[in-house]
């Protein structure tokens, strides 16, 4: 349920629904509205202390939340989460642009790649240092050499940077280098990964699973908010369908829904939903015009060369005119780039 505070509540009377809270073992998450605090409360039993809360000074109403997720629900918020990364802010008026390599490869790679995305427009530099790989004989990242290569890359150019983190030990490693974490589709359900993403003081960048429902996707995300941490920016990658034209099936009517049904902000990747680097731009412009915050795009200097995911990379001239392209569409909806 969520307690929503009357514009005059004073921090006592935030406190003291706290307090009731913590007495029936609920746990209160308090939100900052536009204009009003507003107190979201998870665990069990929570209908019984409804009515207790709604006679305490400062509480204008008590509104239960019927789907599985509370915290990152609408219900609970109504004005859209902002997640700052570096510059970069996911979720206003601007369409962020993330880009970069699948696997930072070598410092000039990651370098490279960095100064053309930069001058295209990107906010935010990706490159994987651990990447999960359907094969374990294929390349599996650089590691702390990788993320350290990402850093200085990011440093130079003023970019943000982004890495995917696949188990505790890479997080823990990965959180002193980068801006941002992220979750991949397919370590989405890996809830104590989740959980600890939640405590890393970090923005999380959280990609749908291979097969998850968009209330799986959401639960997801509110494993990482429970922990006190609203900094997510979901990420739909394209999900696993009967179609094998494209390496995935890009779901856009997810963009639509996770707006509706959440406050969070929603990146479009089209690289990996494609899998193929001439139908990206394609479907980059449909993710903007469908009303994603951003997309993240792969970008490699080389592509052909790429010891991952080279068929779906953008060369940086490809990029580049994408970028060009995205902020026609993104103003023909009532955004800019
Ligand atoms: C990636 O971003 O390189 C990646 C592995 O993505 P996903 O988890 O969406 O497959
Ligand atoms: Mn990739």
């Amino acid at each position: 349920m969520v307690i929503v505070m009357k514009l005059s509540a004073s921090s006592e009377e935030i406190a003291a629904v706290n307090e009731e809270l913590k007495c029936c073992g609920l746990e209160g998450h308090l939100i900052q509205g536009v204009n009003r605090f507003v107190i979201g409360a998870v665990g069990e039993r929570r209908d019984l202390v409804a009515q207790r809360l709604e006679v305490l000074p400062g509480v204008e109403k008590v509104v239960p939340i019927m789907r599985p997720f509370k915290l990152v629900s609408r219900e609970a918020q109504e004005a859209p989460t902002l997640v700052r990364v570096g510059d970069a802010v996911i979720g206003g008026r601007d369409i962020v642009l993330a880009a970069g390599p699948c696997a930072v490869e070598s410092k000039e790679q990651i370098y490279e790649a960095a100064v053309r995305v930069k001058q295209a427009g990107a906010k935010i530099l990706r490159g994987g240092a651990y990447k999960p790989r359907t094969s374990p004989y294929s390349f599996q990242g650089l590691e702390e050499e990788g993320l350290k290569a990402l850093a200085a890359a990011g440093e130079a150019t003023g970019l943000a940077t982004v890495t995917e983190v696949v188990d505790l030990p890479s997080l823990d490693v990965a959180k002193a280098y980068v801006d941002m974490l992220q979750i991949g589709a397919r370590n989405m359900q890996n809830f104590r990964l989740l959980q600890a993403a939640g405590r890393s003081g970090k923005p999380i960048l959280l990609k749908r699973g291979l097969s998850a429902t968009i209330e799986e996707w959401l639960m997801a995300a509110e494993y990482i908010m429970s922990e006190g941490n609203n900094q997510i920016v979901l990420c739909e990658r394209g999900i696993r369908t009967f179609e094998t034209a494209t390496r995935n099936t890009l779901d856009l009517s997810a963009v639509p829904v996770v707006k509706e049904m959440s406050h969070l902000p929603l990146l479009v990747d089209p690289s990996h939903a494609t899998g193929v680097a001439r139908w990206v731009g394609p479907m980059a412009r449909a993710g903007i015009a469908a009303g994603a915050d951003g997309l993240l795009i792969e970008v490699h200097p080389e592509p052909a060369k790429a010891l991952s995911d080279g068929p779906q990379s953008l060369t940086p001239t490809a990029f580049s005119r994408l970028a060009e392209e995205m902020k026609k569409v993104a103003e023909s909806v009532g955004r800019s780039l």
